[in-house]
């Protein structure tokens, strides 16, 4: 399966805000055996979140976009994926209900547009904040706030299946240009995914679907190299 992330916020391409988002939903879809294949950040405005969203539900099979979800004038997000659809953000009845009776706020608290989302949308609960995400299609919106992200992406956690995939991580003591002929190797003896991240060391990680494969690669690796430690 074949994703793609859209993190929307002035914030983040002014350098304000860390995309934790970004990061933490990639190591969460790849760990489900997803693809992401692009992780795009987009200012607050809706036609470029429009004309991304509506490229990317094209070419991919879900596109998650997080950020500018409330019911401030800046929070653009919602009519931007409803452009990308080719529909309108209409009042979103279960939306205002699960407003006022779970979360809690009375009709009049709630700024204009909260509970409003793309026509044929389904709504997602926001269980620790207030703005409410939604499924339009295979697009999933959700808050930028990270922690109301990461609960309500649990939510459809289920939607983003794959094969499992296993992963093992070698540190070594050597420099990245020394290992390139093990690197090499172990690449040729086994079917697992091999990624080298150099710093003061190096650590290289090695990933698949097959539990003994990843293993097996690991473990020859390691009997290869000065190794100082393994994570994972
Ligand atoms: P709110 O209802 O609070 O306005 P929202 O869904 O509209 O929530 P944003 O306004 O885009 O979300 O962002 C709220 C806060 O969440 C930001 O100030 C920032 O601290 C954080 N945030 C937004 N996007 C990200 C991101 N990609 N990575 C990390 N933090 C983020
Ligand atoms: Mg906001």
């Amino acid at each position: 399966m074949n994703v793609a992330i859209v993190t929307v916020g002035d914030e983040l391409l002014v350098g304000q805000t860390v995309n934790t988002n970004a990061a933490w939903l990639a190591e969460q879809l790849t760990a489900r055996g997803c693809t992401v294949d692009r992780i795009t950040t987009l200012p607050d405005r809706i036609g470029e979140i429009a004309r991304v969203v509506n490229e990317y539900h094209a070419e991919y099979d879900a596109v998650i976009v997080t950020g500018g979800l409330g019911p401030t004038p800046d929070d653009l997000t919602m009519e931007g994926v409803a452009a990308a659809v080719g529909r309108e953000t209409v009042h979103h009845e279960a939306a205002r209900e699960w407003l006022t009776e779970q979360g809690g706020y009375s009709a009049d608290e709630l700024a204009v547009g909260t509970a409003e989302l793309p026509a044929g949308a389904r709504m997602l609960p926001n269980e620790v904040g207030v703005a409410p995400g939604a499924v339009v299609d295979s697009i999933y919106v959700l808050p930028g706030v990270p922690a109301e992200m990461k609960a309500m992406f649990e939510s459809v956690a289920e939607a983003f299946a794959g094969a499992e995939i296993h992963t093992r991580t070698v540190v070594a003591d050597e420099p990245e240009s020394a290992l390139v002929d093990r690197l090499q190797e172990v690449r040729e003896r086994f079917d697992v995914a091999v990624g080298s991240y150099p710093g003061e060391t190096v650590r290289v990680k090695f990933s698949g679907t097959d539990a003994e494969a990843v293993a097996a690669a690991a473990d020859w690796f390691g009997a290869r190299v000065d190794r100082i430690e393994e994570e994972d």
